[in-house]
């Protein structure tokens, strides 16, 4: 894939998506990993600015309206959305811009960026997704019960995608990325 594009990584909430890009973007420091806004508290250990910037869902609001924002949408109780400055600089500076961003968010980056490469990523399971989403520690009952929930209807559209990468074995799901994004630079 040629520098200069837009990637969007989709998944269910506990499959893996974060696991995958924190092994696999260290030894690309040309990829810019989009960071977005969301409403969301903070989990532990998550910096504002690094992970994600967290904001009141007042100021969420003004980010939409100024249209600051490539696309939104709520998750799980909460709202998250791409900061649209960042990901125009660059793209224009010829960097692969990474979104990971949930289904609705995907399919509207799908209008603006109609050329973005769509990965979705698959767990073995909804068995092996739920105790992935519990091991990780850091959902409450009802969390853990609205991301199962969404991850059966994130599921069902994954032939949407350009591509589908099942996160099994971390290895082999990793390698199959890694030649998806790099194979051909
Ligand atoms: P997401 O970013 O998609 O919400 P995370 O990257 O936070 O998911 O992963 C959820 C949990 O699953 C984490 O505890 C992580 O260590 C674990 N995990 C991720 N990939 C694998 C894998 N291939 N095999 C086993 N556990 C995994
Ligand atoms: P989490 O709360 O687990 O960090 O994220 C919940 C979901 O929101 C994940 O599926 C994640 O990919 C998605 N997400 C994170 N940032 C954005 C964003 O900017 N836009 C959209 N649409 N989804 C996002």
């Amino acid at each position: 894939m040629s520098p200069g594009r837009v990637v969007v990584f989709t998944g269910p909430s506990g499959v893996g998506k974060g696991t995958l890009l924190r092994s696999l973007l260290p030894k690309y420091p040309d990829v810019h990993l989009s960071i977005s806004a969301t409403t969301r508290s903070p989990r532990p250990g998550e910096v504002d600015g690094v992970h994600y910037y967290f904001k009141s869902r007042e100021l969420f609001q003004s980010l939409i309206a100024a249209d600051e924002l490539l696309e939104w949408a709520e998750f799980a109780g909460n709202w998250y959305g791409t900061p649209r400055l960042p990901v125009l600089e660059q793209v224009k500076a010829g960097k692969l811009v990474v979104l990971e961003i949930e289904l609705e968010g995907a399919r509207q980056v799908r209008q603006t960026f109609p050329e973005a490469f769509q990965i979705f990523v698959l767990p073995p399971s909804l068995e092996v997704l739920e105790a992935r989403i519990r091991g990780r520690g850091q959902d409450s009952e009802e969390a853990i019960a609205r991301r199962l929930a969404r991850a059966q209807i994130e599921l069902a559209a994954a032939d949407e995608f350009d591509l589908q990468i099942v996160n099994g074995r971390l290895a082999e799901a990793l390698q199959e990325l890694e030649s998806a994004l790099f194979a051909a630079v």
